[in-house]
């Protein structure tokens, strides 16, 4: 039987309505005959002294089947997966709550997903990752608050450390491999002895590759959205799993130091641009891979299964950030329109990239210049030329490949200033290409 303590007014540190609404989920499971449990993340949040809302609720009976009472009494939209027995639920206001039945898991194979069967708590618990995540607390009336930690949950998290609960674990699950070092850097952990020698070994074979890429990416992604992705990665590098990203992926101490400025680069780009919203992880995949060749860039993609976009950036990481980044820090006076054509491929992310890559140089001047530089840039994003297509066409020209040159020189002439009107555009296109209309 779980170890068991009352400790209610831990689950009152959550928000009054969501405590009203767990208490009411629980008054609901207990007429039902099925006992309800939040579980997981939020109680491990809790213990360590902080709210958050991810909100997981094992049910000891039909998960799946609770959770559609509970979206009919509550109006909460529902999305249900047979396969893994869960649902998740949001509800009016906007919260979100995912409901499973509790279950025993079985791996068929190692890396591969699980097979699952309804079981108690104390097994559900069981096949948790570790053994600060393998803590519950039940919500029926009477019980509502008691905790269940089968597995030194409270402990470990007292010794700030991360212990799998049995020696296949990492076996099981490859992504434990990168969960434990996940939680470890978040919450500045230590990995257990065991544990540590059981991720060494587990690293030491080719499970990770059995991974699919989708969840590879995942895990690394989420590792990279932590706050200090830089350490996560020496991390990894120490504990030899950056081979499971590819095994000759570059990294060298030019690297570290990209990687190590991107927070500055980012803090700078999100002060000057706050609507740009930008994909912090896949920065960090780009600066990881950014001292890699065009081959194993182009293999990382791969094996991640990144979409069209990621991949688009992953690979612009490289030399096209080198180049842009030469031109733009060099003496020589440079036009607007030149860099805008310069900078006008890449996404925001590579420029935040080429900017952290200036930052790493530690080059005072320099740095000015390329952040003036990029602040013109960004404004230029804006300008837009009078005339169009349509205009072109009433002129006499005929629709073709010419159409984006010419549109792209009276571009690049407002960018520089030299045109601002349109009657100085139409004159621009006299002058230049002999267009009149
Ligand atoms: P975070 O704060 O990053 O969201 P979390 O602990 O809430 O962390 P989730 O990925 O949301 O993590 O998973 C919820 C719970 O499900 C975990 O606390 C853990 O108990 C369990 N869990 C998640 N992934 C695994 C896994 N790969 N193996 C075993 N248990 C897992």
């Amino acid at each position: 039987m779980a170890k068991q303590t009352h400790r209610p007014a831990l689950l009152q540190r959550l928000p009054d309505q969501v405590v009203r609404l767990l208490r009411e989920i629980g008054q609901l499971g207990d007429e039902r005959g099925c006992q309800v449990y939040i579980v997981g993340g939020v109680v491990r949040d809790l213990l360590l002294g902080h709210v958050t809302l991810d909100l997981d609720l094992a049910v000891e009976g039909d998960g799946i089947a609770f959770a559609r009472l509970v979206a009919d009494r509550y109006g909460a939209g529902l999305a249900v997966f047979e396969r893994f027995a869960t649902a998740r639920l949001v509800f009016p206001d906007g919260l979100k709550m995912d409901i499973a039945t509790a279950r025993r898991e079985s791996y068929a194979q190692p890396a591969v997903l699980p097979t699952v069967q309804p079981a108690s708590i104390e097994e559900d618990l069981y096949r948790r990752d570790f053994t600060i995540n393998a803590l519950a607390m039940q919500l029926s009336p009477g019980q509502f608050g008691r905790l269940l930690d089968a597995y030194g949950g409270q402990r470990d998290l007292r010794a700030r450390t991360i212990r799998v609960l049995h020696a296949g674990s990492f076996q099981d699950d490859p992504t434990r491999i990168f969960r434990a070092i996940r939680f470890e850097q978040r919450f500045g952990f230590r990995l257990e002895r065991t544990t540590l020698r059981l991720l060494a070994q587990a690293a030491s074979t080719n499970l990770i590759q059995q991974l699919s890429g989708p969840r590879l990416q995942n895990e690394i992604l989420l590792l990279f959205a932590e706050h200090d992705p830089a350490r996560a990665i020496a991390r990894l590098a120490q504990l030899k799993l950056l081979r499971f990203l590819h095994r000759r992926l570059c990294y060298t101490t030019k690297v570290k130091r990209v990687a190590s400025a991107v927070p500055k680069a980012l803090a700078w780009w999100a002060r000057r641009f706050p609507d740009s919203a930008i994909d912090r992880p896949i920065v960090y995949l780009m600066a990881l891979s950014s001292e890699s060749s065009v081959a194993v860039v182009a293999a990382m993609i791969r094996r991640f299964a990144l979409s069209r976009e990621q991949a688009k950036n992953v690979s612009a990481g490289g030399s096209r950030v080198d180049r842009a980044l030469k031109r733009l820090t060099n003496k020589g006076t440079v036009r607007r329109s030149q860099i805008f054509r310069l900078l006008a491929d890449l996404s925001d992310e590579a420029l935040v990239l080429l900017l952290a890559k200036q930052v790493s140089r530690e080059q005072g001047v320099r740095l000015s210049l390329l952040k003036r530089h990029l602040l013109a840039y960004v404004k230029n994003r804006a300008v837009k030329t009078a005339l169009t297509g349509r205009d072109l066409q009433t002129m006499g020209l005929k629709p073709g490949p010419q159409y984006k040159t010419i549109l792209g020189k009276l571009l690049d002439a407002r960018i520089d200033g030299i045109i601002t009107t349109e009657a100085e555009e139409r004159a621009f296109l006299q002058k230049r290409f002999g267009l009149v209309g």
